[in-house]
């Protein structure tokens, strides 16, 4: 089935994805802080406010401010954003802020990209971290959710499975907004089938997610145990299990994080992702979505996305 989207309509479900992504960045880093235990999170206590979001919210930002701004990404444009408005105590990988000071300082960004990792370029999960957005704006077109995600991840991550891991979770927000328009629940296996199906067959990312698939309905462990929580901070240990996590919790974002939170590892990433997708199809103060407690505690958004 295709269908039109009308741009306002597009941003608004980008933005809510955006608040779901930017929450859950915010309340997984919280769980680095010394003396906070998942524990209390499973028993709804939550921690004090507010809750300061990190590097995969800033950096969403500006892929949210790209396509309100010109519909599409526009790879130079968005690179510069992301060096100039780098805030490095935010949290960023030392890879990151490497890359984004040569560019800020006028290196083109195929050079800088593909300078990382001795010249393999990164398969970090930042390019992932922050595309869940741009899925929910491209809801009608998995095509093009899975083409303009490729090239808002080529402008920092040049490794084909930091780009990989973009496209499935940009696909997965996009299939999962879109089932939201429809008013259906998307069935965990076809959600993972249709991720599957739109990312390049010869990645660690694309066996992950087949894997994940055959992992539902299994218990957190074994789904961490095999298929990663993020600790390594790349694309092929965080994407599977963010898919992993989102299918099985799509109607369900306080159950979606607090499985993250509960999972450890890259927890402020692994929530934003999962975050950004289960609110896609969830919504915001809805039920099921972001709760609004949740959204007040977490520090504002910046003024420049608007
Ligand atoms: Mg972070």
């Amino acid at each position: 089935m295709s269908f039109t989207l009308f741009a306002d309509t597009r941003l608004a479900l980008a933005r809510d994805s955006l608040a779901g992504l930017s929450v859950g960045d915010a309340l997984g880093a919280q769980f680095f802080v010394p003396g906070r235990r998942p524990a209390e999170l499973a028993v709804g206590s939550l921690p004090p406010s507010p809750w300061p979001w990190t590097d995969d919210t800033e950096m969403a930002c500006s892929v949210v401010a790209a396509l309100a701004e010109g519909g599409r990404i526009d790879r130079d444009a968005l690179a510069l954003a992301f060096a100039e408005r780098c805030e490095p105590y935010r949290g960023y990988g030392p890879g990151a802020v490497r890359i984004l000071r040569l560019i800020r300082t006028g290196t083109p960004w195929p050079v800088a990209a593909a300078s990382a990792f001795d010249g393999q370029g990164s398969c970090g999960n930042g390019a992932a971290m922050r595309v869940g957005p741009l899925g929910a704006f491209f809801a009608d077109s998995t095509g093009r959710a899975a083409a303009q995600a490729r090239a808002s991840a080529e402008v920092t991550h040049a490794h084909p499975e930091g780009i990989a891991g973009a496209v499935a979770v940009a696909v997965a927000a996009a299939l999962a907004t879109r089932a939201r328009l429809d008013g259906y629940r998307p069935a965990p296996d076809r959600l993972l089938a249709g991720v599957a199906a739109a990312v390049d067959p010869a990645t660690e990312v694309h066996r992950g997610v087949r894997r994940a698939a055959g992992l539902l309905g299994r218990s957190l462990p074994e789904a961490v145990d095999a298929l990663g929580n993020g600790s390594r901070v790349t694309a092929q240990d965080t994407v599977a299990f963010t898919c992993w996590v989102a299918a099985t919790h799509l109607d369900d974002y306080p159950a979606a994080i607090r499985t993250c939170v509960q999972a450890g590892g890259d927890v402020d990433t692994t929530a934003a992702i999962v975050g950004a997708v289960v609110a896609a199809h969830a919504g915001v103060g809805t039920p099921g979505g972001v709760p609004t407690e949740w959204l007040d505690a977490r520090e504002p958004l910046p003024d420049w996305v608007g």
